[in-house]
Order: structure tokens, then C-alpha cells, then sequence
């Protein structure tokens, strides 16, 4: 990196750790907020830091929310034996686009990667068990990607779910592997909903 006193080298360095952001283009990024006018990047900075202070974890569902319990968990209107399990916030978002789901949701802030650690422990299954097992929940459904983790997470929880006396499905194919749910576009997360089909290990 060039010689850049500190502030500029932490700013760059702090964009360079958004997920798809290199240093070059952290740097772009930088340069464009200080060649415009100082309100442009007060206003950045402000929602940042807004936004950060107001949303929290629901503590139902771990999805991001400015309340607990979320929206969506506060929706007495929707059907509470569907559970969709998602890996990210961004996925639930995605999810509700196309309205097809009309269950509650279940968010696992990550996918078992034993190799790094992420053991089922690590990543807190036994919260998403306990709901299971307090009943009511007839079906779950995995939303995972099709990534190797993905997959991993879902052949687990296929696992250890229907001894709980829920049974569980899979979205169907037709997401591109790697790419995340918030990539796809609505009809296509419509079908692999509706298309879900259920797993027995
Ligand atoms: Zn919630």
C-alpha cells in the first residue's frame, strides 16, 4: 500500500474487509468520499453508526432487527409449524421477497465447517433444537446454499431434527452454486421453495 498516514490506511483497511472488496477497490472507495463534498461522507458515517447503534439479534430467530422480537416473529398471523432454516440475515431477506414462505425462520449465522471449528456447538444448534423440541413446529425447512457447508449443515440437520418429531426438507436445486440466496432472483426462489422436497437420512 502507499505511504498513507494512519487514518487513511485504517479507513482503507476497514472497507477492504467488506465481503467482496479488495484493497484497490477500498481504496476507490476511499478517494471517492474525500474528493466530494465532506457531507457525502458525514452522511455515510452517520448511518453507519446509526444503524449499527438501533439493530440488534432478535432473540428468537437471530435475524437483524431494529426489534425483538423481530417483524417476523411477531407476526401472529404466520404459520408457526413451517420453520425455514436460513445461514444469514441477507437470506431471510431474500426469502420474503417472492412471499411464498409463510412460516417463521431460523437464522444460524454460519454453517458447520468442522475443519474451522464451526462445530455444531460452536455455532449454537442446540437453540434451534430446544425450539423444535418445545413442538408445534411440523416441518423445517433447510435454505442453506449449495455450497460444501451448505450441504454439510443440511445432511446434519437432516440428521437430527426428525427424532424431534419434525420432519425436515430441502429447498430444491436451482440456486447457483456459491452464490448466496440474495442473488437469485425472485421466481427462481419461488420454485426451489415450492419445489422443496423432504430429506431422510
Ligand atoms: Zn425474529
Amino acid at each position: 500500500m502507499a505511504d498513507y498516514n494512519e487514518s487513511l490506511a485504517l479507513l482503507i483497511s476497514e472497507f477492504g474487509k467488506l465481503p467482496g472488496v479488495g484493497p484497490k477497490t477500498a481504496e476507490r472507495f476511499v478517494f471517492y468520499l474525500l474528493k466530494g463534498p465532506r457531507e457525502g461522507a458525514e452522511k455515510l458515517a452517520r448511518a453507519i453508526l446509526d444503524t449499527v447503534e438501533r439493530m440488534r439479534r432478535c432473540s428468537r430467530c437471530n435475524n437483524i432487527s431494529e426489534h425483538d422480537p423481530c417483524g417476523i416473529c411477531g407476526d401472529a398471523k404466520r404459520d408457526a409449524s413451517l420453520l425455514c432454516v436460513v445461514e444469514q440475515p441477507s437470506d431471510v431477506a431474500a426469502l420474503e421477497r417472492p412471499k411464498v414462505h409463510r412460516g417463521f425462520y431460523y437464522v444460524l449465522m454460519g454453517l458447520l465447517s468442522p475443519l474451522d471449528g464451526v462445530t455444531p456447538e460452536a455455532l449454537g444448534i442446540d437453540r434451534l433444537l430446544k425450539r423444535i423440541k418445545a413442538g408445534g413446529v411440523r416441518e423445517v425447512i433447510i435454505a442453506t446454499n449449495p455450497t460444501t457447508e451448505g450441504e454439510a449443515t443440511a445432511v446434519y440437520l437432516a440428521k437430527v431434527i426428525p427424532p424431534l418429531g419434525a420432519k425436515v426438507s430441502r429447498i430444491a436445486r436451482g440456486i447457483p452454486v456459491g452464490s448466496g440466496l440474495g442473488y437469485v432472483d425472485e421466481a427462481t426462489l419461488r420454485e426451489a421453495l415450492k419445489g422443496r422436497r423432504e430429506v431422510t437420512s
